[in-house]
């Protein structure tokens, strides 16, 4: 028997070991008692009840009538030397006891887990300054947060007000256990299973900003967050996030992601008003700016709005196996783009995006002519993209230089 002592059940046993008493055990058990995980001397949300530990010598009637007491099969810890070292094991099944199994015994160390190195290629340290909100906690939001965790982002915020149903389970990072929770704290232990010195707050609400309150409380909650990805899949929670950045002139870059219908492609792009970049309303004009022209080689935004199905029906969910795998494939992608965007003017090592728009396919798009409109597995990058004349926040500026040029 392997047994996995973790820090937990450690700590108890040295506060409780001068105690000549029978105390509970928790933990896990895998492969008919090949391996045991000693987790904790009281109940905790992810052990069950293992068996009894008694601390100091065992008379063998006290050890037979505990068994009687006790439902099958469990163990019984009997240290004498007071010493987890110094551990006499049997094993209670219901047609056998089998007394004093052989057993190594394995302190669980978690400062193992992080044997990263700070580094020019990649600041770890850095990173780990970071926090990161994140809008949308779907398939593509909750793979986002796991590899920006791995990679040494420390602080999150999650923010969706989705629960997790039946038909989630084949693309979402969490599996059938978690039907019917929210998937913000869901995600949150899946992560600090993993992860566990990651700091992430959640909110079970939906980003929107109907009321000043509204307005106040996400203020209060991001105004000092370093990234803000928006991958909710929903034009209003993103159209909220837009205005939200642009209305309080916060700092904040914000990146938007998204997939097209039937997940052949996506597409991810930067905002960020420290650079004065265009927004998602010059991407997206609102639905009654509609219309705006654009003479750029990039899908207008009627285009773009057929083109992107952001509300997919289920039938079209289920109808579709290959979704799992081609969101996976933009999220990592976006995942680089994002510890790109959050190491600005630190110097790095990973891959630097040199522009704000890309697109990506997971197979190759033909025209109707049978020419290939874009490859498949390859970024597609628009540099020539600018801010839209209809755009609230940006529309004045080129009002402005419009004007200049017609003076000049
Ligand atoms: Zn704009």
């Amino acid at each position: 028997m392997r047994l996995i002592v973790y820090p937990s059940f450690e700590k108890r046993f040295i506060g409780y070991k001068n105690h000549s008493h029978i105390f509970l055990v928790y933990g896990k058990v895998y492969d008919d008692f090949q391996v045991v995980h000693l987790i904790d001397l009281i109940s905790t949300p992810n052990s069950q009840l293992i068996g009894y530990l008694k601390v100091g010598t065992s008379q063998e009637e006290e050890l037979y009538r505990t068994a009687k007491e006790l439902d099958y099969p469990y163990l019984y810890f009997i240290t004498e030397s007071r010493s987890l070292e110094g551990l006499s094991i049997n094993l209670f099944k219901k047609d056998e006891t089998i007394l004093n199994i052989e057993y190594e015994i394995e302190k669980l160390d978690l400062s193992r887990l992080f044997v990263r190195i700070d580094q020019k290629e990649t600041p770890l340290n850095a990173l780990r300054n970071k926090s990161v909100a994140i809008i949308g906690l779907g398939s593509g939001g909750s793979l986002l947060a796991l590899y920006l965790a791995k990679s040494g982002v420390k602080n999150f915020i999650f923010i969706d007000d989705d629960q997790l149903e039946t038909h989630n389970i084949i693309r979402h990072l969490c599996d059938i256990s978690q039907i019917g929770r929210y998937k913000t704290l869901a995600v949150k232990d899946y992560i600090l299973a993993r992860i566990p010195d990651v700091t992430i707050q959640t909110i079970e609400r939906k980003f929107l900003l109907d009321t000043k309150e509204d307005f106040d409380y996400f203020l209060t909650l991001l105004g000092s967050i370093d990234l803000i990805a928006a991958v909710s899949g929903e034009h209003d929670v993103n159209y909220a996030i837009n205005d939200f950045i642009h209305s309080n002139q916060l700092p904040i870059p914000v990146v938007f992601a998204g997939t097209f219908e039937g997940v052949k492609g996506g597409l991810m792009f930067k905002v960020d008003p420290r650079n004065s970049d265009f927004c998602y309303h010059c991407i997206y004009a609102r639905p009654e700016n509609y219309g705006s022209i654009r003479t750029k080689a990039i899908p207008t935004t009627e285009e773009l709005e057929r083109k992107i199905s952001y509300d997919r029906t289920m039938q079209e969910q289920l109808a579709q196996p290959g979704l799992g795998l081609d969101v996976d494939n933009l999220t990592i992608l976006l995942a680089k783009f994002c510890l790109d965007i959050l190491l600005t003017n630190i110097p790095h090592g990973l891959y630097q995006f040199p522009h704000n728009f890309y697109m990506w396919f997971n197979r190759t798009i033909l025209k109707p002519n049978g020419e290939v409109k874009f490859d498949g597995m390859e970024l597609y990058y628009y540099e020539d993209l600018d801010k839209d004349i209809s755009c609230p926040y940006h529309g004045f500026e080129i009002k402005q230089t419009t004007e200049v040029d017609k003076t000049e």
